[in-house]
């Protein structure tokens, strides 16, 4: 089994900081890839971009 580090990578997805006001929040598993609101202040709090990736990134030739 490779839960342990599963398990960090999956803590990590799930931690995420307010851009409003820097509240450390964690996210359901189901919601990881959703924008969520801050506990706190309930401003939007997108998801972590992937490698620096945008959603622009469609293009195709
Ligand atoms: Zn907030």
């Amino acid at each position: 089994m490779a839960g342990i580090f599963f398990g960090i990578a999956d803590a990590l997805l799930r931690k995420r900081r307010c851009p409003k006001c820097g509240k450390e929040q964690v996210v359901p598993r189901e919601r990881t890839r959703d924008t969520v609101k801050c506990i706190k202040c309930e401003a939007s709090v997108p998801p972590p971009s992937r490698n620096g990736r945008s959603r622009a990134d469609t293009r195709r030739t």
